[in-house]
């Protein structure tokens, strides 16, 4: 993605409110982030551990989805766990289920949407290789590097409807 700044991203949030998206910790050093291998802009909050967010290009404008991290009844020991955006697999803790309020009115009522994703955000990163998971799991994909990042792209799309769902905006 292209280089966002500081008040492209504040101004991008869709389901918080103004004030809460002047108050959120943005990543650091942002001029240095490796935006050529980012598909989207994703973090987990240095200040709010249990909180994250994405800044998405969505039909050619920003939008920016603030997320936290839920608290899950634990699963079963299963090996290892699969992000729903990127299908990166990760051990136990590397991939977190997040819920996102949905956009407007439904938000504001408690009404969110969840998802399995890479624990850090950084789904862009895992899939070029820059970032290696921890599972030892090796797993080979017939995929091309394209192919996944389309795929990583529909995926976070298809979450984004879901949070923009029933707001009069997306229609
Ligand atoms: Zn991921």
């Amino acid at each position: 993605m292209k280089p966002v700044g500081e008040p492209e991203i504040r101004g991008s949030f869709v389901n918080c409110s103004k004030g809460e998206a002047r108050r959120i910790n943005l990543p650091r050093n942002l001029p240095e982030l490796p935006w050529a291998d980012l598909d989207f802009l994703g973090w987990r909050d240095p200040g709010a551990l249990d909180r994250g967010y994405l800044v998405v290009e969505r039909n050619g404008e920003l939008a920016g989805v603030t997320l936290r991290v839920a608290q899950e009844v634990r699963r079963s020991f299963t090996k290892s766990t699969v992000c729903s955006i990127c299908v990166t697999p990760h051990s136990g803790t590397g991939v977190a289920l997040f819920v996102a309020p949905r956009v407007g009115a439904a938000g504001r009522q408690g009404n969110t949407v969840g998802t399995y994703i890479c624990a850090d955000l950084a789904c862009s990163l895992y899939m070029r290789g820059v970032k290696r998971t921890d599972s030892g799991v090796r797993f080979e994909e017939t995929l091309t590097l394209e192919e996944r990042i389309g795929r990583a792209v529909s995926n976070l799309e298809g979450f984004l409807d879901k949070v923009f769902d029933g707001d009069v905006r997306s229609a």
